[in-house]
């Protein structure tokens, strides 16, 4: 069996070859249909990646968000059926032969509560695999989650985003009264605060959206939102802050949340950042913070995550994420367009993908 790919060759460069799609038995053949970009695509596509790692990657095939349909059933899929194609595939289910469980692949296999989106041996699409522009890709149907009814397709393909934002947060007990923070506009921001608001239950008065744009903070209905340039957080005052920007602010924003929690307060660092960054040690000292690291999600998140989704008023706030056009990508002139759109940043929301190779 053959696939269609669109293949990065080097940062701007997209180009169009014929893949041989793995024979793996007991894995399923799926037909990526809808996608969404993700910043780390862009940091791809842009060459804002350490010149090794590019060099390491590259051609590859980007792109981990999205939603297929099942062409060669697996497990207990059926043929045609719509999921969501999880990213992270961890040792123990691509290389059996070698991890014969998840005690013998990695700690974050063997223990849930550090999680297998952890797994010292994952193959993870569009990173160190290729990911789903192309036609069809042969995956373990583990690592497949089913769409319920009523989740559309452009919600659906924001599923593996979600899960990372609800991993951060789903063992953590949210106490009454307890003041979170939230630093950053973007969707990040936005899909962690709707998990906070309305699956974790923090009250509305106590969820602050910490931004740089005003036009941005306006689409936070549901949380107070404060312009750090004319309302910076108060010091001393949170308990949990979120660090949801990334790249060149990340080091602003770590310090700004240090700042703002109070005695034993945590901050969870979901932005990436490609360079290293200082770090006010005697606040996290003085205070005795705790920074939690925050990268993926497990497959065991995507079904509770969907679930969650049936929720009318959540399902409301994620339908207004995708940006308003839809970027049909039939070829690598088609792909490039939409990429170079998404790296403009003239926009907020999420860049969807509709894939037709054929
Ligand atoms: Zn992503
Ligand atoms: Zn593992």
């Amino acid at each position: 069996m053959k696939s269609t790919a669109i293949v990065l060759q080097k940062p701007y460069e997209f180009a169009i070859e014929e893949r041989d799609v793995s024979d793996v038995e007991g894995w399923a053949v799926v037909r990526p249909l809808l996608l969404s970009i993700c910043a780390a695509d862009l940091r791809y596509y842009t060459g804002y990646r350490r010149t090794e790692a590019l060099r390491q990657k590259l051609p590859m095939v980007l792109v981990h968000e999205g939603i297929g349909e099942i062409v060669r059933p697996a497990g207990d899929f059926r043929e045609g059926e719509r999921v969501v194609i999880i990213p992270a595939i961890p040792g123990y289910i691509h290389s059996p032969d070698k991890f014969p469980s998840k005690e013998e692949c990695c700690a974050g296999c063997a223990d849930e509560t550090l999680g297998e989106n952890h797994c010292t041996n994952i193959r993870f699409l569009s990173s160190n695999a290729d990911g789903l522009t192309q036609t069809l890709i042969q995956h373990p149907p583990k690592c497949l989650s089913r769409i319920p009814d009523g989740v559309e397709d452009n919600t659906a393909a924001l599923t593996e985003l979600i899960t990372v934002a609800y991993n951060a947060v789903k063992n953590v007990h949210f106490a009454p009264g307890a003041k979170v923070a939230i630093f950053g506009d973007g969707p990040v921001s936005y899909l962690m605060a709707c998990v906070l608001r309305f699956i974790k239950i923090v009250p509305e008065e106590d969820l602050h959206i910490f931004g740089m744009s005003d036009e941005k903070l306006s689409r936070f209905t549901f949380a107070r939102t404060c312009n750090v340039e004319s309302c910076p957080p108060k010091n001393d005052h949170y308990a949990y802050a979120f660090e949801c920007v990334g790249g060149i602010y990340s080091q602003d924003v770590i310090e700004s949340g240090m700042k703002a929690l109070h005695l034993g307060g945590s901050l969870f660092l979901i932005g990436v950042s490609e360079t290293e960054i200082p770090v006010d040690t005697r606040v996290i000292l003085e205070k005795r913070l705790t920074l939690t690291g925050v990268s993926r999600s497990p497959r065991q998140d995507y079904p509770e995550v969907l679930e969650r989704l049936r929720d009318k008023e959540l399902l409301a706030l994620v339908r207004s994420i995708p940006y308003s056009e839809i970027f049909d990508v039939h070829d690598a002139e088609s792909c490039g367009r939409a990429f170079d759109f998404a790296a403009s940043k003239k926009y907020w929301g999420k860049i969807l993908l509709r894939l037709d190779l054929s």
